[in-house]
């Protein structure tokens, strides 16, 4: 079986979750799943260009499939949280959401100077997340070499608003 299908069969769609219209992509069912989440994982650092100083993490699901993607690069993890869960000094970015915004933090000592960085999440919808987290990357000085992800929505044209960003995704939908 490949990769794509892999995936495809652990990744359970769920419709109209958290709200009607949303088919939710649970991953559940793929980290209980001992070779398909060593498979992901795998790919994911096999996909990665070059150095990788740092691993960063979107909160949540993107910490599950950062943390050991960073240990198999041989790099450190960095989460991106929420607003107020950080307990140093941050940078923050806001995005827009559907209804309202979103803020996202990361701590200013996170990166030594041009360190490379991968940003790791489970899905890219819209890219908003994507490219807030970007932001904060290079605001606190390092230097985002590209976005990894398990699954992009293409849809929703995330990737439009990430030009120039290598971008990865296992399987697209
Ligand atoms: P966006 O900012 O629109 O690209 O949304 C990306 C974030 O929302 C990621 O952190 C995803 O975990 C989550 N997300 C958005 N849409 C979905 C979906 N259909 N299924 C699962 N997670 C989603």
């Amino acid at each position: 079986m490949s990769l794509q299908q892999l995936i495809n069969e652990l990744v359970r769609d769920v419709p109209d979750y958290p709200k009607p219209g949303v088919m939710f992509k649970d991953i559940t069912p793929l980290l209980a799943d001992h070779d398909g989440f060593r498979a992901v994982v795998a790919a994911i650092a096999d996909h990665a260009h070059g150095r990788i100083d740092k691993v960063v993490g979107l909160e949540a699901r993107g910490f599950i499939f950062a943390t050991p993607v960073a240990l198999a690069l041989g790099a450190g993890f960095v989460p991106v949280r929420k607003s107020g869960k950080l307990p140093s000094e941050t940078f923050a970015a806001t995005y827009d959401l559907e209804y309202g915004t979103a803020t996202i933090e990361v701590h200013r000592d996170a990166f030594a100077p041009g360190e490379r960085v991968l940003i790791v999440d489970d899905v890219l919808a819209t890219g908003g997340t994507a490219e807030a987290a970007v932001s904060l990357v290079r605001r606190a000085g390092a230097e985002v070499a590209g976005l990894s992800v398990l699954m992009e929505l293409s849809f929703l044209n995330g990737r439009d608003r990430l030009k120039d960003l290598p971008i990865e995704s296992l399987v697209t939908v």
